[in-house]
């Protein structure tokens, strides 16, 4: 395994009950992305009785919250406790090939090692991802990734602009706001979903509704599921909405996409109303849906009025001059870059995805774990991070075995063996 994020340990822990030797090389500590690039007041966005590491799912008093930044870290250090993995840390994988033998040579920052089956398990989000345009921001301007955001008092005095409003960004314009910056919002066209609805919390009606059992087999435009943008929503505080409307009431500052900076002057698509109308309209898709299973099912449930708009944008300005309005950082929240570059295999498609099924490649040997919809919706996440790695684990024991008995039957080293396809 390369990684030893949830994936990785998923995958170790599937290995290890069937007696599969392996070993999971991490770069960094267990725990990482988590503890290094998210900021100080995260919290889940998942329920926490959607974390399902295997043989270990969330055993607190809260499974209805979700978890802060260091419980969540803290939970995978305990899965660590728990199962004790092979796991090396502070060692990065940096060149992964097939040798002419058969086996994987992964060349790594503390030597070389061989492999007959590699798991890449190094998440879904590499390199942050910043638009050239950044380049053309005023010295002045301090400027940071999301996942270099910590918390308000680390940016310099004046006002945010944040740019993206997928859920890290609308969770930092929150964080800012709520600390009383003033917060400039360029406003994107990711959708929202409601954090409770008829009395539950919208993932366990999704939950009990199978849309978390769904593949990405049912969908005709997988490649679109893939790139989707996910809902915001949050989990502060017990959970509530992100209604941007209502930032944009209280004193934020909302714009449409960024398109252009020429000097201090930044330029905005007019597309502020059709973004916020766009992510209502989906948010209330889920409730008629909510809706359309309680009466289909009868359950009991109690009735709850719909949303209202509470702001509606009106002469948006398309320009922000960024000195008259005092800002003085720009926090880019517009997510991340996939770099596989050290995989030196021919199993990527032409936007460097790697192509598969179910995480298996069409190298054999090489599998694929964590990857956003590898398989269903929770794949990049901790709701089936676990079902994922117990599907390829099967796989690799399998082949494990096929190569074992090839190697028997034809006295061929089990290298070469171990090079042949599955099924
Ligand atoms: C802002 C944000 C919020 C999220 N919120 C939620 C949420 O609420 N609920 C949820 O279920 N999911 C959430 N996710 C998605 C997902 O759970 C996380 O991205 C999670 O970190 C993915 O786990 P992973 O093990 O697949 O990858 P990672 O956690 O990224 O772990 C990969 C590991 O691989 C290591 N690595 C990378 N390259 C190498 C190499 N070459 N050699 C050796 N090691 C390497 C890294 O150091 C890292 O520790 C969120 C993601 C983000 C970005």
């Amino acid at each position: 395994m390369v990684g030893g994020g949830q994936a990785g340990l998923s995958m170790s822990y599937c290995l290890r009950r069937r007696g599969v030797e392996h070993i999971v090389i991490e770069a960094n500590r267990v725990g990482h992305e988590w503890r290094e690039r998210r900021w100080d007041s995260f919290c889940l966005v998942t329920p926490n009785w959607q974390c399902k590491l295997p043989g270990f799912p969330y055993q607190g008093d809260d499974p209805d919250g979700f978890m802060v930044r260091d419980e969540i870290v803290r939970y995978l250090e305990d899965y660590v406790a728990f199962f004790r993995p092979p796991l090396v840390e502070g060692v990065t994988v940096t060149r992964l090939r097939r040798a002419a033998s058969g086996v994987f040579e992964l060349t790594t920052s503390d030597g070389d090692c061989t492999a007959d089956q590699v798991v890449v398990a190094t998440g879904p989000y590499h390199a942050p991802s910043v638009p050239r345009m950044a380049e053309r921001l005023p010295d002045g301007i301090h400027q940071i990734h999301s996942s270099h955001y910590r918390a308000p008092a680390q940016l310099p005095e004046g006002g945010v602009l944040v740019v993206g409003t997928g859920q890290s960004g609308c969770q930092i314009a929150e964080d800012l706001h709520l600390a009383g910056r003033q917060v400039h919002l360029a406003v994107g066209s990711a959708p929202r979903v409601a954090r409770f609805y008829r009395g539950r919390d919208c993932v366990a009606w999704l939950d009990d509704m199978g849309h978390y059992t769904r593949t990405i087999d049912e969908f005709d435009e997988a490649d679109a599921v893939r790139m989707r943008v996910n809902h915001y929503v949050t989990g502060r505080d017990g959970g509530r909405d992100i209604d941007l409307r209502a930032f944009a009431r209280d004193g934020m500052r909302l714009y449409g996409r960024l398109t252009t900076i020429r000097g201090t002057t930044l330029e905005f698509a007019d597309d502020l109303k059709a973004n916020l109308d766009h992510a209502d309209a989906v948010a209330e898709g889920i409730k008629d849906a909510i809706d359309a299973y309680i009466e289909a099912r009868g359950v009991p449930a109690p009735v709850e009025p719909r949303y209202v708009p509470v702001w509606e944008p009106s002469g948006q300005p398309g320009r922000l001059d960024l000195a008259a309005a005092g800002i003085t950082s720009v926090v880019w929240s517009t997510g991340f870059r996939r770099d596989h570059r050290w995989i030196e295999a021919p199993v990527f498609d032409g936007r460097g995805y790697p192509m598969h099924w179910r995480g298996v490649t069409s190298a054999p040997g090489l599998h694929f774990l964590g990857l956003p919809w590898q398989h269903s919706w929770g794949s990049g996440r901790f709701e089936a991070v676990g079902r994922d790695a117990e599907f390829l684990a099967g796989h690799i024991d399998a082949a494990r075995r096929t190569a074992d008995v090839c190697s028997t039957l034809t006295g061929a080293p089990l290298e070469l063996a171990s090079a042949l396809p599955v099924g």
